[in-house]
């Protein structure tokens, strides 16, 4: 009989994975670090949040508290952050006690588009045509070329929030002080044809894996459709991609799962640009490669639990051509003439029986009686406008049938054919 390994019964008691932030991202995070073996804490403030809710641990305290950051350290052997928007010096502090991934010089350069810009720039990577707007003399001095434009807050901004489009010098000016003057950037508008995004995963030892090419659909500025199969844009032009991400990963020296965002044009319509620029990074797991929960024999959320614990990576295979449909409030409130009388546990007490009648719980059974789909809904309460609620993924033997089931989903939603 083999004798007990006592390395083994040291370390059976689980280990624990920290994540800043308690959001959607941290909720599949957390899933798939437990079924991995891990147990997770979870620092978010709000005692509702969807990753909070399924942690072992819950530190609800705001990001910056001592105290707070102090018991994630405590319990953690290594913490990851879900958003980009975490305070640096949570990150700083944190890191001086556990590894911490990704670091906080990687994280500062994705919270900020002008540093973000300049980044890609160095890596020798094109962006689309710009300039920071940070003063009345740079205001005044943005060349006529980069108009029509969008003006986007450099800081903070999400889901197409903190953007305007302007077509001319009076709206510039309009929309840099409606946005209360602070650091922007203007960016030429581009003539899109596709938008697409590569994830990338990158370990201690500068091992770098990634998922397959997403191409995305994006409606209102924000993430509406993302389809992931063999020729869902050329491969020549994919190839690029994912080396651009890799470099953008590798130069940072990046530990952890990143999210670059490219814009696709038509090369003669961009005149010069070239047919691929990157748009933005995401410093985590991001809204285009929840498809690979489903899709691909390791997700994106496997990949950020092997990054952050240096675990080996290996290349992920797509397993199943997917559509993914991104579930937002607004169907809870739209015209698929749902499941009615289904109260919003979010609509204050005693609301008027009108606020509680408009939300109607979209037509599950139906959406799951679909083969090939797959629900994921983030235990929201409140179906706001505009809110990522869910996601839904339909899988299929091949693009045409991921691409028909995602249709008779969208029919099903009340959302826009594909
Ligand atoms: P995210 O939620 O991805 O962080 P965001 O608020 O950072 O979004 P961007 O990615 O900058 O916003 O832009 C949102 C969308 O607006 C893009 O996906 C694209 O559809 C459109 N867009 C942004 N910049 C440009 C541009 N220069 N030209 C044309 N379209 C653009
Ligand atoms: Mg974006």
């Amino acid at each position: 009989m083999a004798q007990p390994n006592e390395s083994l019964t040291a370390h059976a008691v689980p280990q624990t994975l920290g994540v800043l932030g308690g959001g959607q991202l941290g909720r599949m995070f957390v899933h798939a670090a437990q079924r991995m073996g891990f147990f997770t804490a979870v620092l978010d403030p709000d005692p509702q949040s969807p990753a909070g809710r399924v942690s072992h641990h819950h530190i609800c305290t705001e990001y910056t508290d001592p105290a707070g950051l102090a018991r994630l350290a405590g319990l953690a052997m290594a913490v990851t952050t879900e958003f980009e928007n975490v305070p640096a010096a949570a990150l700083t502090e944190l890191a001086r006690h556990r590894p911490v991934a990704p670091g906080a010089a990687a994280v500062a350069i994705a919270q900020d588009r002008a540093a973000e810009k300049a980044y890609f720039a160095q890596c020798g990577v094109p962006c689309a045509p710009y300039a920071v707007v940070d003063t009345e003399a740079q205001l005044a001095a943005v060349a006529d070329g980069l108009l029509p434009g969008i003006l986007k807050t450099s800081r903070l901004g999400y889901d197409g929030k903190g953007q305007v489009r302007v077509r001319d010098r009076a709206e510039l000016e309009r929309a840099w002080h409606g946005l209360g003057g602070v650091p922007c950037v203007l960016e030429k508008l581009l003539p899109l044809q596709a938008e697409c995004s590569v994830i990338v995963a990158r370990g201690r030892d500068g091992t770098c894996v990634h998922l397959p090419i997403q191409r995305n659909l994006h409606r209102d500025g924000i993430l509406a459709v993302t389809e992931v199969y063999e020729g869902n844009l050329p491969s020549a032009l994919a190839a690029r991609a994912v080396a651009a991400a890799q470099s953008i990963a590798q130069g940072l020296d990046y530990v952890g799962v990143l999210c670059v965002e490219f814009f696709v044009l038509d090369a003669q319509q961009a005149q010069g640009v070239g047919d691929l620029v990157v748009n933005e990074i995401a410093p985590r797991p991001h809204n285009s490669g929840h498809y690979s929960i489903d899709a691909c024999d390791l997700s994106q959320f496997e990949l950020q639990v092997r990054t952050l614990a240096g675990q080996p990576l290996v290349q992920p295979r797509l397993h199943s051509p997917a559509v993914m449909l991104n579930l937002l409030g607004d169907l809870w409130h739209g015209a698929h003439g749902g499941v009615q009388g289904i109260a919003n546990e979010g609509a204050p007490a005693g609301a008027p029986a009108g606020a509680q009648a408009t939300v109607q719980e979209p037509p599950w059974a139906q959406v799951l009686a679909l083969p090939g789909s797959h629900l994921h809904l983030y235990g929201k309460t409140e179906a706001k406008p505009g809110r990522k609620m869910g996601h839904l993924t339909l899988t299929g033997a091949s693009p045409e049938q991921a691409r028909e089931r995602a249709n008779a989903a969208a029919r099903l939603l009340g959302l826009p054919a594909l």
